[in-house]
Order: structure tokens, then sequence, then C-alpha cells
């Protein structure tokens, strides 16, 4: 699965915001969690996350929600330091992933596996019930947003079920302190354990 993955990441140049490694990493927890229940992934971008937690759950015969709105976060909007003018929709005057997203999705054989929600993720959790085996939080990462993210979905986890948060700084020079205090507020619930940490990726275990 290792070398699969390298390969495909070297053959397609796919555009995104997640380190091999830590890819590795989401990869290797979802193939654990799958055989409890079904993976979701926040903030799917042009689909690189998606990949390495779909083809574990291709494997597993397990589904993956992968959760977005594809109009970007702050930093992609036009203007500001992360904006691609190639995830731009000029008519709508506003960022539209989802194209590229899907063409990765097929491009990596997942169209039996992944299940786009097109949605924010506030709209996708408002009726959701089923337990998941993990939850990766890559979405918006405002103190609000990722603070509410973590805590809102966290709550849909099965037992033993794992809540991955990417992009953890602990020193403001570092980066957004967002998912960190996203990340605390989880742990001083009591009801989560620190399992591993990837360089900025962090695995929560619930007890
Ligand atoms: N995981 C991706 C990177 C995600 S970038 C990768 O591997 O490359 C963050 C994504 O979160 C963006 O695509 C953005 O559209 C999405 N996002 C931000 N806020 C959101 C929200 N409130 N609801 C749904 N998606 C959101
Ligand atoms: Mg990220």
């Amino acid at each position: 699965m290792q070398n699969k993955l390298s390969l495909f990441f070297q053959k397609h140049s796919i555009k995104g915001f997640l380190d091999h490694d830590e890819g590795l990493a989401l990869n290797r927890y979802a193939l654990q969690q799958a055989d409890i229940g079904p993976c979701l992934e926040l903030g799917s971008y042009c689909g690189k996350s998606t990949v390495y937690l779909g083809w574990a759950c291709q494997e597993k015969n397990q589904t993956l929600y992968a959760v977005d709105h594809h109009r970007g976060s702050e930093e992609h909007q036009h203007g500001e330091l992360y904006h691609d003018p190639e995830l731009y929709d000029a008519n709508l005057s506003a960022m539209d992933s989802f194209p590229a997203f899907r063409s990765t999705v097929a491009l990596s054989g997942l169209d039996n596996t992944v299940v786009a929600v097109v949605a924010s993720s506030e709209l996708a959790r408002r009726d959701w019930q089923t337990p998941l085996s993990m939850v990766f939080i890559d979405g918006g990462h405002s103190e609000a947003m990722a603070i509410s993210d973590c805590v809102e979905w966290s709550q849909k986890l099965a037992s033993n079920g794992v809540l991955a948060i990417h992009d953890i700084f602990e020193r403001p020079e570092d980066g957004g302190q967002g998912p960190y205090l996203g990340m605390k507020a989880v742990l001083e619930s009591g009801d989560f354990t620190l399992d591993e940490r990837v360089k900025t990726l962090v695995f929560l275990r619930k007890k």
C-alpha cells in the first residue's frame, strides 16, 4: 500500500496540503479503524488526503465520506495567500475545487468507495447519526471553526474511534492556533487520549 501510494503521487501531481508521511499515517490508521465502521474527512480540497484514507477504506470494503463545500478556506479566497487561479470559477466569482476533487477520485479508482458530501461542515453534521470509526479534521482554520469542528465531529465517533486533526501548532509563531485549540478542547472533555503524533497531525482515541 505504501509503494502504491508513493507511485500514485509521483505519477499524478495532486494539489494539496498534506505531507506524504502524514498521509501514510492517515492510511495506516484508517486501515486499523475501518473494521469498526465508515470513515469521514472534513476538508478534501483536491482529494489528496482522500486517496490516503480512501484506499484504506476500499481495502476493507468500507465507505469514506468526504465533506467539503469546495468553496475554499479563508486563505484560498481571491487575493489571499493560497489562492489558486486554476480553482476559480469566474462565472460565479467563487472558488471551486470540486472538479479537481472528482478527477482525483476517478484517477485513484475510488468511485466505489468515496461519497462526496458537498456541503458545509455544519450542514453535513446536522443530521449525522452513523457512528464513525475515524474522522479526519482538515477544514476551516479559524479558532471558532476549528474548535466547533473538532468538538462536534468527535461526538459522531464510535467507541474506540479515532479523531485525527491536521495543522497542530503549539506556538503561534509556527501557525494558526485553531486546530491546536480544537485538540485541547477535545482532550479536556476527558473522553479522548492522545494516541500518536506525526509532524503536524495528531491522532486522538475515544475511550
Ligand atoms: N485535506 C486536503 C486539504 C484541505 S484544505 C488535502 O489533503 O490537501 C481545507 C478545505 O476545507 C478546503 O477545501 C475548504 O473548502 C474546506 N472547508 C473550509 N471550511 C469548511 C467548512 N466550514 N465546511 C466544509 N468545508 C470547509
Ligand atoms: Mg491541513
